[in-house]
């Protein structure tokens, strides 16, 4: 049996003025989970988490939450609460008083208020952390004592606004995985707003990625990463190394592509019903899904021989990255470079740079688009 909704909202619009800053976008949330609406900066997230949460009316579409419309519902009376990048603790109250807030608002009595603050300490594991004053926590300890204050409230939506986006990188990468976890013990539905795929793919249970106004697919982070379905999918999300160039044949599930800096591969044709014979196309390519080989002998170029895509290149440059290594190999002609990351205790570590070497990957890992209009060559 599929979980109820708490949110769903059809062709929901907001114009400034002639500006769609959100465009006909459509989404469903169902209860518990935790879904993140991921785009770069300017493409309208903050728009329609103000929306949610009441802060803006939209222009036309429905928003439901539960099942009943929010259209001209104040914020005060909507089952959501709003976590912002900068916490907004108070920074003269002590814990227990920041979290108590809203209910003494609310005129819940001192006992039940006394009862809540302590069950939502222990939710965010902070038991016993009433009395400190915010200055003598920590950042992460900040930021579940931030949520806490909104949890305490029991809304049906916590809305998440790049909270995250204020911490240093190490504090980051941990609360991620605390974050998630934290949604999957409360239960509450969690709408996160980021422009940081990294934290979208690891805590997301569903993701809508967002362009200009518009989603361009919505997914579980899986879906996302090895089924994208549009080309600013492919790019935006996990890294990939991107040709451009013109379909020559299409035969099958194979679409024969002449790269624009010279050369010629194939891509699994997944899209083919969007582009015919000559359309301008992006290709795209995970560089897991490459492998090297030693080459000594032959020219650099992209071809297509025996059955799969190969690039024979030179290492420029070599970076280790813990588990991994990343290697990039340019062409010397075209300039055009290919990253590839591999195991770092494989055959290939004792590469160096300017070695020429031979890339080999399948062809069902190269994804064909139709060529963005606004966007430059590979
Ligand atoms: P960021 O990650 O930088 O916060 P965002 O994806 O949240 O970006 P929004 O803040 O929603 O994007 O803005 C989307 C677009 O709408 C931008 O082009 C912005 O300039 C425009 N915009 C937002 N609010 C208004 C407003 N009140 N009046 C006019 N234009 C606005």
């Amino acid at each position: 049996m599929s979980q109820p909704l708490d949110l769903e909202c059809k062709d929901l619009v907001k114009m400034f003025d002639d500006f769609a800053a959100v465009d006909e976008v459509s989404l469903q949330v169902p209860q518990g989970s935790f879904f993140s609406i991921l785009g770069p900066s300017g493409c309208g997230k903050t728009t329609l988490l103000r929306m949610l949460a009441g802060f803006q009316e939209p222009t036309s579409g429905t928003l439901n939450i539960k099942g009943e419309s929010m259209l001209g519902v104040p914020p005060n009376k909507r089952p959501v609460n709003m976590v912002f990048q900068h916490l907004a603790l108070f920074p003269m109250m002590n814990v227990a008083e920041n979290i108590a807030y809203g209910l003494k608002r609310r005129k819940v009595s001192s006992s039940e208020i006394d009862r809540r603050v302590k069950d939502v300490l222990e939710r965010v594991s902070l038991p016993g952390s009433g009395s400190k004053t915010i200055d003598q926590l920590s950042g992460g300890q900040k930021q579940r004592i931030a949520i806490a204050r909104s949890l305490v409230l029991e809304p049906t939506l916590l809305l998440l606004d790049e909270p995250l986006g204020a911490l240093d990188l190490k504090l980051r990468e941990h609360m991620k995985i605390e974050l998630k976890q934290l949604q999957a013990q409360v239960g509450t539905t969690f709408v996160y707003i980021t422009h940081d795929q990294s934290e979208a793919l690891v805590m997301s249970d569903h993701v809508a990625v967002m362009d200009k106004g518009k989603f361009e697919q919505i997914g579980t982070p899986q879906d996302l990463y090895y089924h994208p379905q549009t080309a600013f999918v492919a790019g935006f999300v996990g890294e990939a190394n991107r040709w451009t160039g013109v379909v020559q044949s299409i035969s099958g599930d194979e679409a024969m592509i002449s790269l624009d800096e010279g050369g010629e591969i194939a891509a699994h044709a997944a899209n083919k019903g969007r582009f015919d014979v000559g359309a301008r196309v992006e290709l795209f390519v995970r560089p897991e899904a490459i492998t090297i080989e030693r080459s000594k002998t032959e020219a650099n170029h992209a071809r297509f021989e025996e059955g799969q895509n190969t690039f024979i290149g030179n290492v420029a440059n070599l970076l280790f990255d813990g588990a991994n290594s990343r290697v990039e190999v340019v062409d010397r002609q075209s300039e055009h470079k290919i990253l590839v990351t591999l195991p770092q205790t494989g055959a290939f570590s004792d590469l160096a740079r300017g070695e020429q070497v031979r890339l080999v990957w399948n062809i069902d890992k190269t994804r064909a688009y139709p060529r963005r209009p606004d966007i430059g060559a590979g």
